[in-house]
């Protein structure tokens, strides 16, 4: 294998860290502590494990975490009134919806009924626009910890070619916007892409975020590329399962000049994000500079 492992975990506690110092200073100084609020809807096992993770890294760096389960049949009109009181509550700084929710609520109805200035998944049509136009934006967690991780490692990103497999609302497109802001040319595949191989070969960044196992191989990938698998995908080995991402490890390490693990690359770096989102939040409502480091 040749190329670096983008080492997720490694760079995520050092966000962690930074995150944990902000929120001290915001106390001392200026006698805030930052809260962030995360609403489950129903329980799905696998938003559940997120959502204790999430309470648990909130309250690890010194912030409030405050915990909404609310019943599976919960109406859209008793969602609202919640948010409603979450986005005038003084102790909360930020606002999480998990997603998915029950098929009987209009999740976009939902995230936009959060103050945009709380939205620190940064799924609102408001901080949409804000990133898509170049302004200051809650911008979405995962790309957002993709990009720090891609400037980490190579610097200014300008005039690179960058390719992202994938055009979700919160992977593909926001991280194509995040690029585009860094001057890189971008280009955003998909599944009707015609030769997905070749446009991925033109990429000195490629970012894989299509939710299929090993999709990418290593024969697709541009020699000294940087790789970003921001993929989760559980497979069968042998009588258990085990995690891989959407880009094919080994055969891909060796044409790659650095690529991220699947576990331990992008995965890592999604909470530790949101911390620091929560942080910009608290700082932007008070009207103080957000600290270095936390965010683009
Ligand atoms: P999504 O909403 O399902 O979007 C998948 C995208 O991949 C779509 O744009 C789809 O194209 C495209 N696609 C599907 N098959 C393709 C193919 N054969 N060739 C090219 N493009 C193809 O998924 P998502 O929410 O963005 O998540 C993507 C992956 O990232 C999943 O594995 C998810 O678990 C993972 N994820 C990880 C984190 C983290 O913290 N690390 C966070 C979020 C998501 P069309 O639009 O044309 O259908």
């Amino acid at each position: 294998m040749s190329a670096e492992r983008l080492d997720g975990r490694a760079f995520a506690e050092g966000l962690r860290g930074r995150v944990a110092e902000a929120v001290a200073g915001l106390r001392a100084e200026h006698g805030i502590t930052p809260g962030l609020a995360v609403v489950v809807v129903g329980a799905d096992p696998a938003s559940d494990v997120y959502v204790r993770a999430k309470g648990k890294a909130t309250q690890a760096v010194g912030m409030a975490s405050f915990e909404h389960r609310l019943d599976a049949a919960t109406s859209q009109a008793d969602l609202l009134a919640l948010l409603q009181r979450l986005n005038t509550d003084p102790e909360v700084h930020g606002i999480l919806v998990q997603l998915p929710l029950p098929s009987h609520l209009d999740p976009d109805l939902i995230i936009n009924a959060i103050d945009p200035a709380k939205d620190v998944d940064g799924f609102h049509i408001s901080n949409v626009g804000l990133l898509g136009t170049g302004q200051a934006a809650m911008v979405p967690c995962t790309p957002l910890g993709c990009l720090m991780m891609l400037r980490a490692h190579l610097g200014d990103l300008s005039g690179m070619e960058a390719v992202v497999v994938g055009r979700s609302n919160i992977v593909g497109k926001p991280m194509a916007q995040l690029l585009l802001g860094e001057s890189a040319t971008v280009t955003i595949a998909h599944s009707r892409t015609r030769d997905l191989p070749e446009v991925c070969r033109r990429a000195d960044i490629l970012v894989a975020a299509v939710g299929r196992a090993e999709m990418i191989p290593g024969a697709w990938i541009k020699p000294g590329a940087t790789v970003i698998d921001v993929g989760i995908n559980r497979i069968p080995a042998g009588e258990k399962t085990r995690l891989v991402g959407d880009v094919h490890f080994d055969s891909a390490a060796a044409v790659a000049g650095a690529i991220t693990p699947v576990p331990g690359g992008v995965g890592p770096m999604t909470i530790a994000c949101l911390l620091a989102n929560t942080v910009t939040a608290t700082c932007r409502a008070r009207g103080l500079p957000v600290p270095a480091g936390l965010g683009r």
